[in-house]
């Protein structure tokens, strides 16, 4: 299905996708008085206009506390986040969000899940349909758009998750762990989906994930963050042509990046587990 079969695209100039995180740093309150939680140490990210980016790293490391900086819905304690050369103050409809839980509203239908974002934009209703229409049919939802959340599959509420992310046209896509909740099967093929999306809308991707395959598959950079206090320990280019197809993942340069990539990871996860080789036996 065509990008632009939405006319929302057409009508609308084309800003660029540019993030840049300038020295992001995270503390948040501890638990006792005073106390104090370092989640990021000043970490600096630059991702050009249609990058895919995958964060790997251990659990508590920040990722998602990054990405909530970049999305605006919080602020860094020290350094900035630039869009496109403009620092961030907030939320905004040029980023598009997705978690892992899918945040559907579940009182709500397909259509008014997708439309979400331009209801509150004030976007005229033949306009919104309009765009609505052009998702439904995009993500293969057609004769599912006036269902319930409740009543899909994993894999179809993923969709009509990124309908909504997508529907505002946002030029830059934070995804956090959004196929942690997925069997594998359906995991694999919304990776391939996801890529699709990605190579016909040319959205600016950040994407977090555990899972050093699917950040391979999909990036053409992966960052590899240490424990926690997360700061980037490594940014590995993946020199894979696209379009990526999923037989790409049983090749030897994909092994070797898997190889290099899970090594790393292994070092840091140790450490935020605090359980030393000998725990291990090796
Ligand atoms: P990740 O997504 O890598 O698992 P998070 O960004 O969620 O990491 O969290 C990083 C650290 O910051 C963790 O130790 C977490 O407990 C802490 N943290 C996250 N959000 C808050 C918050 N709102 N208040 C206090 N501590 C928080
Ligand atoms: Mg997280």
């Amino acid at each position: 299905m065509s990008a632009n079969l939405n006319p929302w695209r057409s009508n609308r100039p084309n800003p660029a996708g540019s993030v840049t995180v300038e020295q992001v740093s995270k503390n948040y309150p501890g638990a006792q008085r005073g106390a104090v939680v370092e989640a990021l140490q000043p970490i600096s990210l630059e991702l050009r206009e249609a990058d895919f980016v995958s964060i790997l790293g251990p659990s508590g490391c920040g990722k998602s506390s990054l990405l909530r900086i970049i999305a605006g819905l919080e602020q860094p304690t020290t350094g900035r986040v630039l869009l496109n050369g403009t620092p961030v103050s907030g939320p905004g409809t040029d980023r598009g969000m997705m978690f892992q839980s899918y945040s559907l509203f579940p009182w709500l239908t397909v259509r008014d899940n997708i439309g979400y974002g331009l209801r509150e934009r004030g976007l005229a209703p033949a306009a919104q349909a309009a765009i609505v229409d052009s998702y439904v049919a995009e993500m293969g939802l057609e004769g599912f758009d006036r269902l319930y959340p409740v009543q899909l599959s994993g894999g179809m509420r993923q969709r009509v998750a990124f309908a909504r992310a997508l529907a505002n046209d946002p030029k830059i896509l934070l995804l956090d762990e959004p196929f942690g909740q997925l069997d594998n099967q359906t995991r694999a093929l919304m990776q391939e989906f996801l890529l699709g999306l990605w190579e016909r809308h040319r959205k600016t991707v950040l994407f977090v994930t555990h899972d050093i395959d699917e950040a391979i598959f999909l990036s053409n950079r992966c960052a590899v963050f240490t424990a926690r206090p997360g700061a980037i320990k490594s940014e590995t280019r993946i020199e894979l042509p696209y379009p990526r197809h999923y037989t790409v993942k049983s090749g030897g340069r994909f092994s070797d990046y898997r190889a290099r990539l899970t090594e790393e990871i292994r070092a840091e996860s140790l450490k935020s587990t605090q359980v030393g080789p000998a725990f291990l036996g090796t």
